[in-house]
């Protein structure tokens, strides 16, 4: 188990150097005769592993030399002055994902049922996605050399699945032994070098939530401002996790975690000037509590955990309304205009500049944003969780435009279990509710499609859902839904 989980990470070390998928036409590169496929094997001297080797070892040089292993075999070495600053005009393969050591009780994939797409079962524990696109690792086997890299070349900040500084309730929770499960000193070590962490407990009823959560929450405090903040999101377990060891997330347990958290809300904003430890929005909404405001939640540190974003976007909605004229017409650009500033945007702004995004764009808000008529008439469908939310606000828009759109709440039956959020709905979910559909176009979740391939996460095309439906369907995130709602 241990060999197969550390598999990717052995393939990449025996292949040393980056390859390349992309030269710009006109660019440095072309002009050295680089080409795609070609490897990058050293930058002066130093070996490359990966595109984030290659920015750290090429920035700020102008005097380099490269060793790159061609397509045909044949290893080059070229040297070359280049202009402070100049661009490359290359892009790279993306990073394999190092995989996990650990057998957390809760693992997301233990909750996947067999047929889900392949890279749902991928263990992800890697530092360098932490730094690029903000993924949490546990840095529970985390190597010398990784921790050096992250000091070295500045991988801050990083995402770290702490779930409880209590060593013994980590260790259970991970599936690993203590010693394993310690990671104070490495902590330590990355605070010491200054390197910023953003942590994340997953909230196990009766495991790591009362005393240990209030313990978790402090400790992490004491480090503040490098722990920047902690995101406690609640386990969300389908109907394949059946670990008789974890407890299903009640209302009830909801109501008392926000309770207790809200104590050390206060305490931190008094001692730190910042709510610090942030309760994920399926706490609130389960417990039938209501959206903390806005100055809860800061500059929204954690919203790409679930954490603001739908305090996010009630405001973004509710200056949407406050925009609209007395026809009924709702102005987009006053509202970029006067709020840009103030509005976190809804999607991922935890994806470093550096970080290599997948560009597939099988639809965009686009042709609904230029219809011509301000009324809309179509179905939005979403998870069970957020549907009485949007609702309560596509019923102001109606009333404000005159708009016929209607928001379906489409039950998750192919994780089953607790599983109500949107970002978790399958094509054959959406399926399910296609004879309910009103309107003359759908608007289905954005983040149900895969960045870089258009499928579902039931392994079904984008293609096949959209021939299936009878009037045309679209994949909005939030920030394309108001959008598409402002033009
Ligand atoms: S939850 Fe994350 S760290 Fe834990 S076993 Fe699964 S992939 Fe690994």
């Amino acid at each position: 188990m241990y060999e197969f989980a550390v598999t990717p990470a052995v393939t990449q070390l025996r292949r040393p150097g980056v390859i390349i998928t992309e030269v710009t036409p006109d660019s440095l590169a072309e002009e050295l005769e680089l080409a795609p496929n070609d490897r990058i094997i050293r930058v002066n001297g130093r070996p490359v592993r990966d595109y984030l080797d290659f920015r750290f070892q090429t920035a700020g040089e102008t005097e380099l030399t490269l060793k790159v292993k061609k397509s045909n075999g044949e290893t080059h070495e070229i040297e070359f002055d280049r202009d402070e600053g100049e661009d490359f005009g290359l892009m790279f393969e993306q990073i394999v994902p190092r995989q996990c050591a650990n057998e957390c009780l809760f693992c997301f994939c233990k909750g996947n049922p067999e047929d889900a797409r392949p890279s749902l079962f991928v263990r992800d524990e890697d530092i360098r996605l932490s730094f690029l696109y903000g993924n949490y690792t546990t840095l529970s086997s985390i190597t010398e050399d990784e921790m050096n890299r992250i000091i070295e070349q500045r991988l801050s900040p990083q995402y770290v699945s702490v779930h409880a500084t209590d060593l013994k309730t980590r260790a259970y929770l991970l599936g690993v032994d203590e010693k394993r499960a310690d990671i104070d000193a490495k902590l330590q070590r990355l605070l010491d070098n200054d390197i910023e962490l953003h942590a994340q407990v997953v909230l196990c009823p009766e495991i790591n939530d009362g005393a240990i959560l209030e313990k978790t929450l402090r400790d992490l405090a004491a480090h503040y401002p490098k722990v920047v903040s902690t995101a406690v999101v609640p386990v969300a377990l389908t109907r394949y996790n059946t670990d008789e060891r974890l407890t299903r997330v009640t209302p009830e347990f909801c109501a008392r975690t926000i309770r207790e958290v809200e104590k050390l809300q206060k305490e931190f904003r008094k001692s730190l000037g910042v709510t610090f430890a942030f309760l994920g929005d399926e706490i609130y909404i389960k417990a039938g509590a209501e959206i903390p405001s806005r100055r809860h939640y800061g500059n929204y540190p954690q919203i790409e955990d679930g954490v603001g974003m739908v305090r996010a976007f009630l405001n973004a909605f509710d200056r949407l309304v406050r925009t609209s004229n007395d026809s009924g017409r709702v102005s987009a650009s006053s509202i970029t205009l006067r709020r840009a500033s103030e509005t976190p945007r809804l999607e991922n702004v935890r994806t470093h500049p550096a970080a290599i995004v997948p560009t597939v764009d099988p639809f965009t808000s686009g042709e609904l944003i230029r219809t011509k008529h301000p009324a809309l008439n179509g179905t939005i469908l979403t998870g069970e969780m957020f549907a009485p939310i949007l609702a309560s606000q596509i019923d102001r828009y109606n009333r404000l435009t005159g708009s016929r759109l209607d928001v379906l709440a489409v039950p998750n039956t192919y994780f089953g279990g607790d599983v109500a959020v949107a970002g978790l709905l399958t094509g054959k979910d959406y399926l399910n509710v296609i004879g309910r559909i009103k309107g003359d176009f759908v608007i289905i979740p954005k983040h149900t499609i895969k960045s870089d391939e258009p499928i579902l996460l039931d392994g079904m095309s984008f293609d096949d859902l959209k021939q299936k439906f009878p009037v045309p369907v679209y994949d909005l995130d939030l920030d394309g839904l108001i959008a598409t709602l402002s033009s």
